[in-house]
């Protein structure tokens, strides 16, 4: 096409041909980046091994969905939209943003295979991306400099505010895309001008406004705009690119690997060193993170993909409860120290101890590994594997919480934390019906299906309920079970998350064996940390279910038939446990079985499924002592409350400690109620064949 203006490829600035410029610019830009991203990567190269190159396929699949396809972005539908454009426009410019740095060198350059029709196409495409992305970046600054949503703030403990840095880009990447139109505007003025074809001008864009804006101005003038356009667009373009991996912007190079490495297994925690077996662990000199360099590449990866969008400490109970913990001040915090002590320039500096300088003792006890921060993540960053780690460093150091001490003694001693013997690990069966017979597998007494009682349910007096409506439910549905009774040892779940590696193992093996020698098929339990760890942390054993699987399966079978609701003016609500519903995926049944109760009335509360509020965490976060404004569980009952519920139904004995403790202190007694959900359906089982019963459709 024949056009009025000189190219950048072939003009002179005070005599000097400018397609020096055009190939200066990128050399250097280049170069620089590289440069960084080498210097970046030097903790990467230092750190702890990890497996993450495994499962390609999923793993791309992944990839697709979460990182292309922006999947969690319209959780939070204002800055979802807002991102997914500019993504998306980001992703359409970058062909645009070679072909303009080859137009440079090459004049009328055509990136192969973007000549004729796929080349207008494109043009078009491209000129309503660039005008989007206007329109998202003006709404983003708006968002970000005068709505200022609350998630964005930065308390003075964890350091400054990082809105200029957002700001600036967001006016960087609105100079990228106005300084494209303006060059391509001056030219289709010209050629307008000049009665010349020009390229397609699609109405509306910002290119056709530009053209419109400039089309009475002089060659002269419309030619500096138009060189003047192109350099400044590559200017910003490489200082952009320089840039990114100065703060929270480096998500836009390492959030495609961070997503592509993302953890495959959830509900396990990671191993203590990737690639030292369980039977060499006692050859290792340290156990877990102490220093920066301890934790894995991947976990490093994630300090350099967090976005800074504060979603995951929006939903962190930790957080909610005025713990000393928000999730995303963990990146920020460990990012920031990676980039201080690798600096640009230089040795590295001297490393020192993460507790203490970079991370505190409380802010990592806090947690409840409750998973609500990685289920929100948009970039899919993992915390409770590094919080185990951080955990893991320092038990092996000894600084282990004051009130943990008595609980992981009687765990190591006695196999339970209440620091009760074995013998009475089975007393709970002595208060049921005399009819109901529960077989002790321990005795030579074989079943098809163990009821993992665990430790709660077998000492708590209040738990114990829990166990007895279990055991009714599964003689009801004339199941064929026992129970290990003193051979049982708690499940150890907790015990893993606090970073006691060591005794966890010892817990495991001796149930593995125990189980094993039982000869049982299957195995079912009423407590989702039993379950998750006897399904996650476990290996070799019979299939593992939750006790609503098997509730919802005999209901289906029709050996188990429900009644009425009792008292048909109750609102109810399910409260999902986070080691049900986020670990292991189970939001559904619990909802199913509970709907099968004829005229239930049941609301949801404005947290729940994937979303589910933590009751303020089980095992031994019963025995924490943490430093708080308010109780999680508090929280927790106050959602209840709003929602219209008067029963809120769990299915997990820990949630249920916390929240009757909840009820009482929130003045509710009398007014709100909890149980478990096989007590809820404990209570409305017919054992009238005249009644009726009920029907409903179980998933799978
Ligand atoms: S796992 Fe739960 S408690 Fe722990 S940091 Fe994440 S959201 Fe907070
Ligand atoms: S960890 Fe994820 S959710 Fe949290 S601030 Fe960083 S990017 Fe946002």
């Amino acid at each position: 096409m024949e056009t009025v203006l000189i190219s950048p490829a072939q003009a002179t600035i005070v005599g000097i041909p400018t397609v020096i410029f055009s190939l200066l610019i990128p050399l250097i830009g280049v170069g620089v980046f590289a440069y960084i991203i080498a210097r970046r990567l030097k903790p990467l190269v230092l750190a702890a091994p990890d497996q993450r190159f495994d499962h390609f396929t999923q793993r791309l699949l992944n990839m697709l969905k979460y990182a292309i396809g922006q999947y969690r972005h319209l959780r939070y539908m204002d800055a979802g939209v807002i991102h997914i454009f500019l993504f998306a426009g980001f992703m359409i410019l970058s062909l645009r943003s070679i072909t303009l740095v080859l137009l440079g060198i090459s004049e009328g350059y055509v990136l192969p295979g973007m000549g004729g029709p796929v080349g207008v196409a494109y043009g078009i495409l491209k000129d309503f991306a660039g005008t989007w992305i206007l329109a998202a970046c003006v709404a983003a600054m708006v968002r970000r400099g005068v709505l200022k949503p609350e998630r964005y703030a930065v308390p003075p403990k964890y350091g400054k505010d990082h809105t200029w840095e957002a700001m600036l880009v967001l006016l960087l990447i609105t100079g990228l895309v106005t300084c494209d139109m303006v060059f391509e505007g001056s030219q289709a003025a010209a050629q307008i001008q000049k009665g010349l074809k020009t390229e397609l001008l699609v109405p509306g864009t910002g290119t056709w406004f530009a053209t419109h804006i400039l089309s009475a101005s002089p060659l002269d003038r419309l030619q500096n705009l138009h060189l003047g356009a192109y350099f400044s667009h590559e200017m910003i373009f490489f200082f952009f690119l320089c840039f990114l991996p100065f703060g929270k912007h480096f998500h836009v190079i390492t959030s495609l690997p961070n997503v592509f490495f993302l953890k495959l297994n959830r509900g396990t925690v990671k191993p203590v060193q990737w690639g030292v077996a369980d039977d060499q662990l006692d050859d290792l000199e340290s156990f877990g993170v102490k220093t920066f360099e301890d934790f894995t590449w991947k976990h490093m990866l994630d300090f350099y993909s967090c976005v800074d969008c504060g979603r995951c400490s929006d939903n962190c109970p930790a957080n909610a409860a005025g713990r000393p913990l928000s999730p995303r001040f963990i990146s920020v915090k460990c990012r920031n120290y990676s980039f201080a002590k690798y600096p640009l320039y230089g040795q590295p500096v001297n490393g020192r101890s993460l507790i203490g300088n970079v991370l505190e003792e409380d802010e990592i006890w806090s947690c409840t590994t409750c998973g609500a921060c990685e289920e929100e993540c948009p970039v899919l960053i993992e915390y409770i594997d590094k919080i185990v780690d951080v955990r893991r460093g320092m038990v092996d150091d000894g600084r282990v919480p004051q009130s943990l001490q008595k609980p992981l003694g009687a765990l190591e001693k006695r196999g339970n934390p209440y620091g009760k013997t074995a013998k009475k690990r089975a007393d709970w069966i002595k208060d049921l019906p005399e009819d109901c017979n529960i077989k002790i597998l321990e005795k030579e007494e074989t079943a098809d299906v163990l009821y993992f009682v665990d430790s709660i349910t077998s000492y708590d007096d209040r738990i114990q309920e829990i166990g007895r409506a279990t055991a009714r439910i599964l003689l009801t549905a004339a199941i064929d079970f026992g129970i290990l009774g003193p051979a049982e040892k708690d499940s150890g779940h907790e015990v893993k998350r606090f970073g006691e590696e060591m005794l966890f193992q010892k817990l495991r093996d001796h149930n593995t064996d125990e189980i094993i020698k039982s000869g049982v098929q299957s195995i079912v339990t009423a407590d989702p940390h039993a379950f998750n760890a006897l399904k996650n942390d476990y290996q070799s054993l019979p299939p593992v279910e939750h006790v609503s699987q098997m509730i919802a399966r005999a209901i289906k079978g029709g050996k188990i038939r429900l009644k009425e609701v009792e008292d048909n003016g109750v609102t109810y609500t399910y409260h999902d446990p986070c080691y049900l519903g986020r670990h292991n995926g189970l939001y559904d049944i619990p909802r199913d079985v509970i709907d099968a109760i004829p005229n239930l009335k049941r609301v949801e509360m404005s947290k729940c499924k994937d979303r589910s509020f933590c009751c303020g965490g089980g095992g031994l976060m019963l025995f924490y002592e943490p430093e708080e404004e308010i109780r999680m569980g508090n929280l927790r009952v106050k959602m209840a409350e709003q929602a219209g519920a008067d029963v809120i139904v769990t299915a997990c004995p820990f949630c249920l400690v916390n929240i009757e403790d909840a009820i009482k202190t929130s003045g509710l007694e009398g007014k709100m109620e909890a149980m478990d959900l096989v007590e809820l359906i404990e209570r409305h089982m017919v054992h009238d064949a005249r009644l009726n019963g009920s029907t409903f459709k179980v998933p799978g």
